[in-house]
């Protein structure tokens, strides 16, 4: 393994070694738990200011374990990553997403989100083939192109190659791709002339200090700035106060993602929500 992801060797240290044989065990129950249908897709609204509408939802992993509950994506995910479990549980995540969204559309009509936003790590993207997965599982699952959205990494997509050439392949579907934890990357604005992009998701970082008259704020407002000026559309992650809300609203931000409008839920309320903003 250290050998296919160019890892340094590293000396052995106990706790290396704990962790190493925990991923180990984590991975290989991951499969089996992929075949015995133990995770779980749940959805958190991205809302639209200042009418309150959920416009989106993020589609969020989860592995519901038989013995040790529910555990977290930050857990699994980079396992996945690491021992290429990634492509096929990616590719079961979106086909469910987009299985859930055809779902939504048939039972609440007008009332249910415009689009899912699916997340797609860079294991996935480096396979030519990604695209064509996408491309069979709009056709399967009847979901139109313009309804989906992939989320990618800064880190994803940095050095160009492959997963560039997958996201013009997708654009060309008609699918959105949206930039991930924007500003926590390598090369944030340089990247935006190399890459297509239509959403910036601008880290919850940014969110977290908006309401300070500090460097947080100031960036935030940079990244609005940036957003509108090259005639993209800007998510704000993190939202969890109503004070943020209205900073951001002030500075903008039209699109809010966070606790504070819900939580990532497995059928989420999409009744619009909140918040007389001052328009
Ligand atoms: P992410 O894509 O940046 O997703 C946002 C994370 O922030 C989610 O954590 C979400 O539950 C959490 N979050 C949303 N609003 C708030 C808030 O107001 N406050 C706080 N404290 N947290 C908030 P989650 O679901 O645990 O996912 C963590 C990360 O795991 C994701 O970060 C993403 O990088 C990865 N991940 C999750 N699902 C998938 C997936 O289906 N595929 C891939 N490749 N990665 C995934
Ligand atoms: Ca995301
Ligand atoms: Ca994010
Ligand atoms: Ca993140």
């Amino acid at each position: 393994a250290a050998k296919e992801t160019g890892e340094p060797y590293r000396h052995w240290s106990p706790a290396l070694d704990e962790r190493a044989g925990e991923h180990a065990r984590l991975g290989a129950e991951m499969r089996a738990a992929l075949l015995a249908g133990d995770f779980r897709v749940v959805y958190q609204p991205i809302v639209a200011m200042p009418e309150g509408r959920v416009t989106a939802v993020e589609a969020l992993v989860r592995w519901q374990h038989p013995q040790r509950g529910l555990i977290s994506p930050a857990q699994f995910v980079p396992v996945a990553e690491r021992n290429g479990l990634i492509v096929d549980l990616g590719a079961w995540i979106l086909r469910t997403a987009c299985e859930q969204l055809v779902a939504w559309r048939a039972a609440l009509g007008p009332d249910a989100p415009d689009r899912v936003s699916v997340n797609v790590s860079a294991r996935q993207l480096a396979r030519p083939q990604f695209p064509a997965t996408v491309a069979d599982i709009l056709i399967s699952t009847g979901l139109p192109a313009r309804c989906l959205t992939v989320e990618v990494t800064e880190t994803a997509v940095f050095g160009g190659g492959q997963a560039v050439t997958a996201l013009h392949a997708l654009r060309a579907l008609g699918v959105r791709i949206a930039l991930d934890d924007f500003g926590t990357g390598h090369s944030s604005l340089g990247l935006l002339h190399t890459v297509p992009v239509d959403v910036l998701k601008v880290d919850k970082s940014f969110v977290d200090r908006v309401t300070e008259a500090g460097r947080h704020a100031v960036i935030a407002r940079a990244l609005i700035q940036v957003s509108d000026g090259l005639g993209l559309t800007a998510v704000a992650e993190g939202v969890e106060t109503r004070e943020q809300v209205e900073a951001l609203y002030a500075l903008g931000y039209r699109l809010l993602q966070g606790y504070h409008f819900g939580r990532p839920e497995a059928a989420p309320d999409f009744r619009p929500r909140v918040h007389a903003v001052e328009a």
